[in-house]
């Protein structure tokens, strides 16, 4: 049924500028300075289209944290930023997302040849992205203020009161490997906006665009000190940084095992917390839908980013009657997403980030095996040259139980089952530990409302999916997360309020 060609999985050649910053001597972004660690560890740069190791980074010491924390804490308690006029904060920050854009290209092919993702794609959505981004949050610096409001239970007159908007103080943020420059964006520009300063962490897998982001923070002027970036282990540099006294506020991006331990860690302190975890999002197909359309369009919702996307459409409900069109088309769809290595011109998804994420996305599909589903398409790797590359995988015959259905795969992965009802479906829907994200997709209105009324999910998309923009709220119900990023609420988490009241 799907048309997968022979395609050579072979990395293209590096440009010049992407080799220029796989040259770099392995540093930390602090105080305004690239600096060496105070240890001499270092973690490998590893190719997933090809499993090459092509570069190294610091892996970050807790003295390396403690320095680049009391950078932010000198920075934020001096007034440096958040005593700048609101205007030339946001001035400064749109000039960061210029310097972006001028190195969007680059941008593109360091987080192509680092996540694995295709050029093209990066090119597409990431870095326009993170662009964006930094242009709306910048806007809100401006925008943020304060209330009066009178006292309730006393005469008129009598105080003179009201409620300021401050920010937080210093922010420790973690970020994934599965959009790194994007996350690492989405983390650092609310915080700008609202006056915090920042320590940046990205995934250990992931963090050449992060470095590089570093070089464009230093260009666009922004003061020494109020975003520094370091790189390092999540579990040495990341925990120092939750359990770190002179830190406010902890946002993590990640799965939701790590942002339980995180959760917990920032308790000691009652840091702020922000979390954005995993998902199993459903994708419900009614049966008024062209196939030819639902089809194409719920393949895009697992196969984009190889389904590593935390809003990743990983369960397909079909309803009985379209449940096979609907799969013929999504299956034919398929061979869109055929695996390619990320700076192949062709490609529309690449190869998993690391080969523990390849052992783990085939881990589930022998899983699912085994306990009784079949693979529809898929289920195997292409031969390649030592990249982690899965093939886009179908698996039917699930029941609800299974650990496929149930845990999240971050892979290529869908499981697609048939429905009857919006009751029942919505039931089903719901039956997770998740509250991510939904998709449905129907042309009945009054169904998509129902649905999106029922569904227990942070974002629900009608007829779309992935579809994510900075002035809309982000963030799961349930074990997804806690909090929400982007738009007003995803600056005011980097605020506290503060009541004023005075008598007269
Ligand atoms: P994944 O399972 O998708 O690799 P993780 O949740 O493990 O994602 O990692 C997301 C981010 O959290 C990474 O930057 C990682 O270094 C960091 N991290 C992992 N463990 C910890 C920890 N115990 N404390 C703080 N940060 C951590």
């Amino acid at each position: 049924m799907n048309q997968m060609t022979n395609v050579k999985l072979e990395q293209f050649p590096y440009s010049d500028a992407a080799k220029k910053a796989l040259a770099r001597k392995p540093a930390l972004f602090i105080d305004g300075e690239w600096v060496e660690s105070t240890g001499g560890a270092t973690l490998g740069v590893v190719d997933p289209s090809s499993g090459k190791e092509i570069s190294r980074f610091v892996d970050a010491t807790d003295a390396d944290v403690d320095k680049a924390v009391a950078a932010a804490r000198r920075a934020f308690d001096d007034g440096r930023w958040s005593d700048l006029p609101p205007i030339v904060r946001e001035q400064i920050m749109h000039k960061l997302a210029d310097i972006l854009e001028a190195h969007a290209d680059e941008l593109a092919e360091l987080e192509a040849i680092d996540n694995g993702k295709p050029k093209g794609m990066a090119g597409a959505i990431d870095v326009p992205g993170a662009i964006s981004m930094i242009h709306y949050m910048a806007g809100w610096a401006t925008k943020l203020g304060g209330e009066m409001i009178e006292p309730s239970a006393t005469p008129r007159g009598l105080f003179h009161s009201y409620v300021r908007r401050e920010p937080i103080g210093v922010a420790a943020q973690i970020v994934p490997w599965n959009f790194p420059l994007l996350m690492a964006v989405l983390k650092i520009s609310p915080a700008l906006a609202a006056g915090c300063t920042v320590i940046l962490k990205p995934a250990e897998q992931t963090s050449l665009t992060a470095l590089r982001l570093a070089d464009f923070i230093q260009m666009a002027g922004i003061p020494a000190g109020v975003v520094n970036i370091i790189t390092g282990n999540g579990h040495t540099a990341g925990d120092r940084l939750v359990r770190h006294p002179d830190v406010d506020k902890v946002a993590f991006t990640g799965s939701t095992e790590i942002g339980k331990v995180i959760n917990r860690t920032a308790t000691d302190s009652l840091k702020r917390v922000t979390l954005e975890l995993g998902g199993k999002s459903p994708v419900i197909v009614l049966p008024d839908v062209d196939p030819k359309v639902a089809g194409p369009g719920t393949a895009q919702a697992i196969f984009f980013n190889s389904g590593q996307v935390c809003v990743a459409g990983s369960r397909l409900y079909a309803h009985k009657s379209v449940f096979d069109s609907v799969l013929e088309n999504f299956v034919e769809a398929s061979s869109f997403w055929q695996p390619r290595a990320s700076l192949d011109p062709a490609g529309h998804m690449g190869p998993l980030v690391s080969d523990e994420q390849l052992a783990r996305v085939m881990g589930y599909i022998e899983d699912g095996k085994k306990a009784g589903a079949s693979v529809a398409i898929g289920g195997d790797t292409p031969e390649s040259e030592g990249g982690y590359y899965v093939n886009p995988t179908v698996l039917v015959d699930v029941k609800p139980d299974m650990r496929v259905v149930r845990e999240e795969i971050f892979g290529p992965v869908v499981v697609a089952q048939r429905f009857d009802d919006l009751d029942e479906v919505a039931r089903q829907a719901n039956d997770t530990s998740f509250g991510l994200a939904a998709g449905i997709w129907t042309k009945d209105l009054s169904a998509m409302h129902k649905l999106a009324a029922k569904l227990k999910a942070g974002t629900i998309w009608g007829n779309c999916h992935a579809m994510i923009d900075p002035a809309l709220p982000f963030g799961g119900f349930k074990e997804s997360g806690l909090g929400r990023e982007q738009g007003r609420q995803g600056v005011e988490a980097y605020t506290e309020l503060k009541s004023v009241i005075i008598q007269l």
